[in-house]
C-alpha cells in the first residue's frame, strides 16, 4: 500500500509525521506523494483541507484520515498519542472507507468564459468586492429570492459544523446527501425580503446564484478565495465524487459534536 503525509508545518506535527513516515516504512508501506492510496493529515481540520484540494484529483483512490496536534478535529480525529496503534491498523487491516458528500460549485462567466468547476469539503461563500452584494437565488430552476446583505455560504455536511454553523445553520450528519444555504446578514424590510432560515437541499436541487447588477465576486471554496470577475452565474450542487475516510474504530459524529461543541 502507498501512503502519503501532510503536516500543519510546525514542529509537532512535523516530529509526529516523521514518526509515523518511518514506522510505516518499516512496515513495507510504501511512501508516495503522487499516487497514495491513503493519505495522513497530521495538524487539524484545516491541513485535512489541504490534503483534500491536493488529492481531489484522485478521490475515487484515495482515502484520508486525520491526526490533531492542537484540539479535537471533525476530519483530525486521532491524537498523537495513539499514533502506534493508528500505523498498526494502517499496516494490517484492510481497511473500512466511509464517504461524505461534497459541494459542487460551478462559475459561469459572461463574455463566453471557460466555466470553473471546484469541489469543496466544508463550503463555498460567495461575498461582494464592492458594495453591497445582491444575487438572485434560484432553487431547481425556479426563483425563490433576491438576496441582499453580506453573503451566502454554501456547505457540506461535514462543512456544517465551521462557517455555516457560525451563521446559525443547522448541524447536518454526513450521511445525507444535501447541501445548506446559510444567509450572512441579509437585509429585511419593507422593501427587501428574504426566507431568513437555513435552506437545506436534497442531490436533486441545484441552486443557482445569478449576478443582478455588479458582477465581480469574492468566492471561497473551503480556506481558498478568489477574486471573480464578470460572473454570470454560480452554480452549487451536491457532488457525484464524495471522500472517501479511513476508518479504523467508530467515532460517532454526534459524539465529535459533543465533544467539540458541549464538553469533554
Ligand atoms: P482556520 O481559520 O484555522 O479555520 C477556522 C476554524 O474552523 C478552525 O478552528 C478550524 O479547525 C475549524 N474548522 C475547519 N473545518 C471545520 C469543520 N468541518 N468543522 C468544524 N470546525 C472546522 O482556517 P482553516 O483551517 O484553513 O479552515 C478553513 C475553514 O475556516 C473554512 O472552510 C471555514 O469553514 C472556516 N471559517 C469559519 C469562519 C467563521 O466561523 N466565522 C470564517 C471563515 C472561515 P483547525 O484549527 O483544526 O484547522
Ligand atoms: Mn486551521
Amino acid at each position: 500500500m502507498r501512503f502519503a503525509i501532510t503536516s500543519k508545518g510546525d514542529t509537532k506535527s512535523n516530529t509526529l509525521m516523521h514518526k509515523m513516515r518511518s514506522y510505516l516504512l518499516d512496515f513495507d508501506l510504501v511512501y508516495d506523494e503522487e499516487q497514495p492510496d491513503i493519505v495522513i493529515s497530521v495538524g487539524g481540520d484545516g491541513t485535512l483541507l489541504y490534503a483534500f484540494h491536493r488529492y481531489s484529483s484522485r478521490l475515487d483512490k484515495t482515502a484520508f484520515v486525520g491526526v490533531h496536534t492542537g484540539h479535537l478535529g471533525f476530519y483530525a480525529d486521532w491524537v498523537p498519542d495513539e499514533i502506534e496503534k493508528l500505523v498498526i491498523a494502517i499496516a494490517k487491516t484492510p481497511f473500512q472507507v466511509v464517504e461524505y458528500p461534497l459541494l459542487e460549485v460551478i462559475v459561469r462567466y459572461l463574455n463566453g468564459g471557460k466555466e470553473t468547476r471546484y469541489l469543496a469539503l466544508n463550503e463555498s461563500t460567495v461575498k461582494a468586492v464592492n458594495g453591497t452584494f445582491v444575487m438572485d437565488v434560484e432553487i431547481r430552476g425556479q426563483h425563490f429570492e433576491r438576496f441582499r446583505g453580506d453573503g451566502l455560504c454554501l456547505s457540506t455536511p461535514s462543512g456544517s459544523t465551521a462557517y455555516n454553523k457560525a451563521l446559525g445553520g443547522a448541524i447536518l450528519h454526513p450521511s445525507l446527501p444535501a447541501i445548506q444555504l446559510a444567509e450572512m446578514a441579509s437585509i429585511n424590510n419593507k422593501v427587501f425580503r428574504t426566507v431568513g432560515s437555513p435552506l437545506v437541499l436534497p442531490a436533486h436541487h441545484a441552486c443557482l446564484l445569478k449576478p443582478v447588477n455588479e458582477p465581480d465576486f469574492k468566492i471561497t471554496i473551503d480556506h481558498l478565495s478568489l477574486l471573480h470577475k464578470d460572473v454570470k452565474s454560480i452554480q452549487y450542487r451536491v457532488a457525484d465524487e464524495k471522500i472517501r475516510f479511513a476508518r479504523f474504530r467508530p467515532f460517532p459524529f454526534w459524539k465529535r459534536v459533543h465533544d467539540s461543541f458541549v464538553a469533554d
